[in-house]
């Protein structure tokens, strides 16, 4: 799992690797008006991009990797992936 995430200011997946994080145009606007998505994130274990929400980006609640065959669960504080252990 990478340490750090990358911030990317240009929409590019094949350039989203583990880690790399890419703030939504629209951020604020879709998905629950008191947690909204807010950015993309490459999982950091495995790369597989899912969309963020606000209170993750921030380090509120943890993120949970999308794909199926990865079993990564993490927070997110001031740009540094904190690896948490699956209960
Ligand atoms: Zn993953």
């Amino acid at each position: 799992m990478v340490g750090q995430i990358s911030i990317v200011t240009e929409w590019l997946p094949e350039e989203m690797g583990p880690g790399s994080i890419f703030v939504l145009e629209n951020a604020g606007e879709v998905g629950a008006e008191d947690d909204p998505y807010w950015a993309v994130l490459g999982c950091p274990e495995c790369g597989t991009l899912g969309l963020i929400t606000r209170r993750q980006m921030r380090g509120l609640l943890p993120v949970i990797c999308g794909s199926n065959q990865c079993p990564a669960q993490f927070m997110i504080s001031d740009e540094v992936v904190v690896p948490r252990k699956a209960n």
